[in-house]
């Protein structure tokens, strides 16, 4: 599969089925024959910029549809995104078109002054050019090149770079079809960002299932819903933020037509599955990174409630396994899995082993071969010789009414040599007593919380996502003596 080629994607999507729609934005539509003629203009004004195959050209935009032109501009060229995650600072940036020896900076007008506090490299607007110069798009594509580099989070650490080939992509894109199926008259809801693999991967999708995107610039529980229950959109991407703020805007059901909730990025709790088979939503939980651009296992929603809280079994061209008896860190293994971290060799040589790919999340398998994912490695917490897992007593603490949301990072203790501490985000005044009560009732005592500590916000990086050793971190800053 690696040094495979293929026809170049959007061009052969054009001549086989031009007048299909390929994307809806606001009040606009465009075909794939229109989409492809945005791109190739793009691709003329980033080419006579000096962009050519081979230069990694960072791309730094909000999700409207001349960041997805760009995309594929630079698909055409053959020059290698590496998306940015816009929330990051100037800094942030710069540090990571460093790392990835990024050629150019191309930004949007909505990134235009973060963009000029970028200092060190050429940077090109994509919002307002043309040239009558015509472009000659190649004719292949070669599955071992590289098509883009996203750097992971940043979670449990600096961000790393991924490789991600046009091989791991095409896998990536036709192991979601074997599972999901594809519909003719398909639309999939953007509303994660582009420059993530959630958002990243609908593109490539959309080119080569032929199928319409409906691109959303800024995620607003309400309308996002609207088009849920008009049936505009049959398929969505989501996160649980996302998931829970239209559940609790939801009056009705939503169309027959949609057919796909596609739930990831971190743990589900489990209150939120329980309310979507309630109200009839067609959830599908899924497991995935970074690293292997996009989901690898996924639960269909026939199982949600009797293999609840399962992110459910892998992709068909994927296999994962357990290292450890019962419970161990999780290596995935299959075609879209990265070639590797860019400029780490040492990330590289710890990750890969025969063949597998260590995620650095604990999980367990059970007898049917459904996954569970446990939580992330470096966020175990070791009390007493037993593992906790702070993902457990997260969802337990936010399925209490007085807290809107929790995290728990183990924090030094003499006797348990660890012991968990809650911080939380409070809906109204709770006592410590009250929450200790609550988890004495349903977790293992050695669970329970040492301490519960109110605080205003909990610590998200650029991604939303909780950095549990910042709480540690925290902690540690508030008894030191
Ligand atoms: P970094 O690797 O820099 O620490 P990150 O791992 O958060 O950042 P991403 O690639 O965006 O970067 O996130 C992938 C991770 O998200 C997974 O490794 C896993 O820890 C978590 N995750 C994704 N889906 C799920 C899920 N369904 N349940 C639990 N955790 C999940
Ligand atoms: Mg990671």
């Amino acid at each position: 599969m690696t040094f495979m080629n293929m026809p170049n994607w959007l061009k052969q999507r054009v001549f086989l089925t031009p007048d299909r729609r390929a994307l809806v934005f606001e009040n606009k539509t465009w075909t794939f024959a229109e989409m492809y003629n945005e791109t190739l203009k793009k691709a003329s004004v980033l080419s006579l910029s000096g962009i050519k195959k081979g230069d990694f050209c960072g791309v730094l935009a909000a999700n409207r549809p001349d960041m997805i032109f760009t995309i594929q501009a630079l698909q055409q060229i053959g020059a290698v995104a590496v998306m940015l995650n816009s929330r990051l600072t100037a800094k942030e940036i710069e540090w990571q078109l460093r790392d990835a020896n990024a050629s150019h900076l191309l930004f949007d007008s909505l990134h235009e002054k973060k963009a000029s506090a970028i200092s060190g490299i050429p940077s090109i607007s994509i919002s307002s050019n043309s040239t009558d110069e015509q472009f000659t798009p190649r004719d292949l594509f070669s599955m071992g090149e590289i098509c883009s580099i996203m750097y992971t989070s940043g979670t449990t650490g600096r961000p790393k770079g991924v490789i991600q080939t046009y091989g791991n992509h095409y896998a990536s894109v036709t192991a979601s079809a074997l599972n999901l199926g594809l519909h003719v008259d398909d639309s999939w809801l953007c509303t994660v960002p582009l420059f993530h693999i959630s958002g990243y991967s609908i593109l490539m999708k959309s080119v080569l299932y032929g199928m319409e995107v409906r691109l959303v610039e800024k995620f607003d529980a309400s309308v996002i819903n609207e088009s849920l229950q008009n049936g505009e959109a049959t398929i969505i991407s989501v996160v649980s933020a996302m998931l829970s703020n239209m559940i609790n805007r939801l009056s009705g059901t939503y169309s027959p037509r949609f057919r796909c909730m596609l739930l990831g990025g971190g743990p589900a709790p489990v209150s939120i599955l329980e309310q979507c088979k309630q109200k009839n939503i067609p959830v599908f939980q899924t497991y995935g990174m970074t690293e292997t651009s996009s989901q690898i296992v996924t639960l269909a929603p026939e199982y949600t409630m009797e293999k609840l809280g399962s992110v459910g079994k892998p992709l068909f061209p994927c296999a994962v396994k357990i290292d450890g008896e019962n419970e161990g860190e999780i290596l995935v293994s299959g075609p879209n899995v990265t070639t590797g971290y860019l400029n780490r060799q040492e990330a590289n040589e710890s990750s890969f082993q025969d063949g597998w790919f260590r995620t650095g999340d604990i999980g367990r398998l059970d007898a049917d071969g459904f996954l569970y994912v446990l939580d992330r490695r470096s966020d175990l917490i070791i009390s007493g010789g037993e593992n906790i897992y702070p993902a457990e007593i997260e969802s337990v603490l936010t399925s209490h009414h007085a807290i809107r949301e929790a995290g728990v990072a183990g924090v030094a203790d003499e006797k348990w040599g660890s012991v968990p501490a809650a911080f939380y985000v409070a809906n109204h005044p709770v006592t410590s007593e009250e929450l200790a009560a609550f988890c004495i009732e349903k977790m293992a005592r050695y669970k329970v919380p040492a301490y519960f500590i109110e605080t205003a916000e909990l610590p998200r990086n650029a991604s939303n996502k909780l950095m549990r050793r910042e709480l540690a971190a925290r902690w540690r800053d508030d008894h030191a003596y």
